[in-house]
């Protein structure tokens, strides 16, 4: 820089007259020449100032990013470690769009069109609705994400992702074993609690019929004693599955206890529980697999405003009068 100055200046002296033009020429030049030194320091100033701030940015776990509605304008490093396919974020714009292409779509989570609304606008708006599920590569992760404007002239906005998949993963496992039966993987008495609860104040608001069916395997206290326990636990995980698999989306099915099982079936009468339950007696009866057995089943429908505990107290009894009237039957009550 210092020699260009000197060569400008050379020029300038050997080229102009001696003469007051010759002094206004050099001062013409002297201001030139600092304008560009001085735009130039500030340049660089700038520019060292850019790189210090990526650095920091660069330096953090998070994804960090400057998106519009439509693209994404710049990334840190960290991005990288997640879209490891793309070493730029050239490559990255070469095949994708922005960063909201991978956001799943589902309910609980944010994605790139709110019902019309772009997930940046929702965001700034709903600010606690704020974790996103991102599958890249068959991998899939969770994170939060908090939004700031930072450029009104262009749309631009920040957007930090903070990765939480391992507190995710923890809390599906924690709420999986909560409601599920570990030896035959269907849901457990508190998960009936629950169900029965929604499920019943759906019936009582919307008017439809509910019916519960309560069964109990028969002698299964002999097939212990005489087959051994593993094979009385394998009894249980053959015929559940079996059981399962004969019943409808929307039916829900819980072991309650030992050999005790419930299901609830919404927007069914008591006839159309009758026939379901003994669809299923039969079914048992016939697969006679690990061991033959047959099930005695108690069925009533939901009284609307009924306390759910005479619901079950009914059921129950009817299970009974199918135990004491010989087993392998029916009861509706
Ligand atoms: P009923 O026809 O009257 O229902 O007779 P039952 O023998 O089936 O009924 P009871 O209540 O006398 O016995 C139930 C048996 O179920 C006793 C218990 O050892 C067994 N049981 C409960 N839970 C399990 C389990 O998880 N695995 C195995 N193998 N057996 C279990
Ligand atoms: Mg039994
Ligand atoms: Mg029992």
């Amino acid at each position: 820089m210092i020699i260009v100055i000197a060569i400008v200046l050379l020029v300038a002296w050997y080229s102009v007259d001696f003469s007051i033009h010759k002094w206004f020429s050099i001062a013409l030049i002297v201001i030139i020449v600092s304008a560009v030194v001085f735009g130039d320091l500030i340049h660089n100033r700038s520019q060292k100032q850019k790189m210090y701030y990526k650095n920091i940015i660069d330096s953090s776990s998070n994804i960090v990013v400057v998106v519009d509605k439509n693209s994404i304008v710049e990334v840190n490093k960290t991005f990288f470690k997640y879209f490891n396919k793309y070493n730029t974020l050239e490559e990255f714009k070469k095949e994708n769009r922005s960063i909201s292409d991978f956001f799943v779509e589902k309910d609980e989570y944010i994605y790139r069109d709110m019902d019309g609304i772009n997930w940046l606008e929702y965001l700034i708006k709903n600010p606690k609705k704020n974790q996103v599920k991102i599958i890249y590569d068959e991998k899939v992760y969770y994170f939060t994400v908090g939004v700031s404007l930072i450029s009104a002239e262009y749309g631009h906005y920040s957007a930090i992702f903070s990765d939480i998949t391992k507190e995710k993963l923890y809390q599906k496992e924690l709420e999986y074993t909560t409601i599920t039966d570990p030896l035959t993987k269907i849901r457990n008495r508190y998960y009936y609690n629950e169900q029965i609860k929604k499920e019943s104040a759906n019936a009582n608001r919307y008017f439809y019929p509910l019916s519960l069916v309560v069964f109990d395997i028969d002698h299964f206290k002999k097939i212990n004693d005489e087959h051994g326990h593993d094979v009385g636990d394998n009894v249980l995980v053959e015929y559940t599955k079996l059981i399962n698999s004969h019943l409808r989306n929307g039916d829900i099915f819980c072991r309650i206890g030992g050999e005790e099982f419930t299901i609830i079936l919404p927007h069914t009468e008591k006839s159309g529980a009758y026939k379901i339950a003994d669809k299923l007696r039969v079914i048992v009866e016939e697969h006679k697999k690990v061991v033959p057995i047959t099930v005695s089943f108690g069925v009533v429908e939901y009284i609307k405003g009924e306390d759910l505990e005479q619901t079950f107290k009914r059921a129950d009894k009817a299970l009974y009068e199918a135990k004491n009237g010989g087993r392998n039957r029916v009861v509706v009550r």
